[in-house]
């Protein structure tokens, strides 16, 4: 579609589910407004999915499945879906870059230059990963041989956050599909614009049914998703909370469930890091996606003998960012994604001072529509206090000072997350002990958020359970079956002779 006038007219009046191939159109039930974070105006309608909805788009999901013609579809027609609907992403980059923008308030110039790309990079990455993927068989005993052939697992129920909608639905339909599954996707009732296009594009490749989409408040189109019957298996990206609420929903079912959840990651800085660098990687992963991230660097530890040096140029730098319109490529940080969620942020300033911390730059929404705070950052007293163990999720740095390698290893460690750490520092040997020490799913040393598809990616602790990659995603949307069949003469007991 060529550009509208204005990049409002991108926006749908109305968002319904997608259901065997096709919207379900305007059917009345549950309405409820999409907003645009950077002025507060509506800019569409969801209607909500009810129970009854849901099952309609499970059952779809199902006969999709059980067509033999897609779950047992050649590697290579599978692959050609999937590099299709990358370059389908691609074709399109600016109007779901758009429709992102316009509902999540990411600054649009960042969501064509990641998000875009990592969606359809996402179904690219798939595409390869499932020709390479390696069988298992066991040949120790001479008289039998052993193999391990894998099976798509069935009906998948996909559950995304508001915070980046794109870039993690994407990974979720590229690998519940890859493998031969199908799926239902619903997206947060905040963000639905850019998946529903997504699901859109993506029906005009794969059969009818293979993605659907339901859309409505977690407690009851989320709800009604993971509690049916005839869901196979539930992936869920958000809240801690929530995450806990969808493992009893699995295990009552007895269903498996990845959970990837929230984090509040040390940014641990040493004396001997290059500093410039370290700085950059510091505001990198706070600001970045509106501080809106589950990897964001959020408590940041800083070795005292540079301490006041590293703060006071991080508020320099913080002080110059350009926060406004996201719209606007010259724009940094955009909006935070709802009214709601600002006023979370803003009242950490609070908690932080209640608990004696000062206020080091922001604390502020800007004086404009829009949800719009300031860059904020807090010196804290203490790594216990809780500006450093809630998730605030959004532009919220807390700084604590740290003596040596083992008070930060210790710092790091005092949390009930553990997604992420990034570690700064010249020194190998104090890179590898602290990568090693720090309790989390990943480690990023010298750099912010590098993010390879191919090794695991998830949580520790309260961060989640289960993990994303080439063979993690594998394990996940696979069932393994073992077959052995004798190939030598072997004799049977004879029973009854
Ligand atoms: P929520 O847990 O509130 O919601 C996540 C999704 O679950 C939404 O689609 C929501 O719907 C839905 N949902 C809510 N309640 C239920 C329920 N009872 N049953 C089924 N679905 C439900 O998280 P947020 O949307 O607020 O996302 C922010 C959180 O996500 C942060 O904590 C962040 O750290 C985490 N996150 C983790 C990532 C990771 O990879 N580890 C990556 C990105 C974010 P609705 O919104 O419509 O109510």
């Amino acid at each position: 579609m060529s550009a509208p006038a204005s990049p409002f007219d991108w926006a749908p009046k109305l968002v319904s589910s997608f259901i065997d191939g096709a919207f379900v159109g305007e059917v009345g039930g549950y309405r409820i407004p999409t907003f645009y974070p950077g002025d507060g105006r509506i800019i569409s309608e969801l209607q909500e999915a009810d129970a009854l909805e849901v099952d309609r788009a499970v059952r779809s999901a199902r006969r999709a499945f059980n067509d033999p013609a897609w779950r047992d579809m050649a590697v290579e027609a599978r692959q050609s879906i999937l590099y299709r609907i990358a370059e389908t992403i691609e074709a399109n980059a600016l109007e779901l870059a758009t429709l992102e923008t316009l509902n999540a308030g990411i600054v649009r110039r960042d969501v064509l230059g990641r998000q875009v790309l990592r969606a359809a990079y996402n179904f690219r990455f798939f595409a390869e990963a499932i020709s390479q993927q390696p069988g298992q068989v066991w040949q120790q005993n001479k008289d039998y041989l052993t193999f391990v052939t894998r099976h798509p697992v069935g009906v998948a129920a996909l559950i995304a956050p508001w915070n980046s909608p794109l870039a993690l639905a994407s990974m979720k339909v590229a690998s519940a599909i890859a493998f031969g599954n199908t799926c239902v996707l619903k997206p947060s009732e905040q963000t639905p614009l850019s998946l529903a296009r997504l699901v859109e594009l993506i029906n005009d490749i794969t059969p009818p049914g293979v993605v659907n989409l339901v859309n409505g408040r977690g407690g009851v189109t989320g709800a009604a998703l993971t509690e049916h019957p005839d869901i196979d298996l539930i992936a869920f990206t958000g809240g801690t909370e929530t995450g806990r609420q969808i493992m009893q929903t699995a295990g009552r079912r007895l269903k498996p469930a990845a959970v990837e959840l929230g984090g509040k990651s040390a940014n641990i800085i040493f004396a001997d890091a290059d500093q410039e660098r370290a700085l950059d990687g510091a505001l990198i992963s706070i600001f970045s996606n509106n501080g809106q991230q589950c990897l964001a660097g959020s408590r940041i530890l800083v070795e005292d003998s540079i301490f006041d040096d590293f703060v006071g140029r991080f508020v320099e730098r913080a002080q110059k960012i350009r926060v406004g319109d996201p719209l606007d490529d010259a724009t940094e940080i955009g909006p935070i994604a709802s009214a709601r969620h600002r006023e979370h942020i803003l009242s950490y300033v609070g908690v932080a001072q209640s608990q004696g911390a000062s206020l080091l730059t922001g604390g502020h929404a800007l004086d404009r529509p829009g949800y719009f705070v300031e860059p904020t950052a807090v010196l804290a007293p203490s790594n216990s206090d809780r500006v450093c163990q809630e998730e605030i999720f959004g532009p919220f740095a807390a700084f604590v000072k740290f003596r040596d390698m083992e008070d930060a290893i210790r710092m790091a460690n005092e949390s009930q997350f553990g997604l992420v750490g990034y570690c700064w520092t010249q020194n190998l040997d104090k890179a590898l002990r602290v990568s090693q020490g720090v309790r989390t799913g990943l480690m990023w040393v010298n750099t912010p958020m590098v993010r390879e598809l191919r090794a695991p990616f998830g949580g520790v602790k309260d961060s989640g359970l289960g993990r994303d990659g080439a063979a993690a995603s594998m394990a996940f949307f696979t069932e393994e079956k073992t077959t052995t069949i004798p190939i030598a003469d072997t004799t049977l007991r004879k029973f009854g002779v």
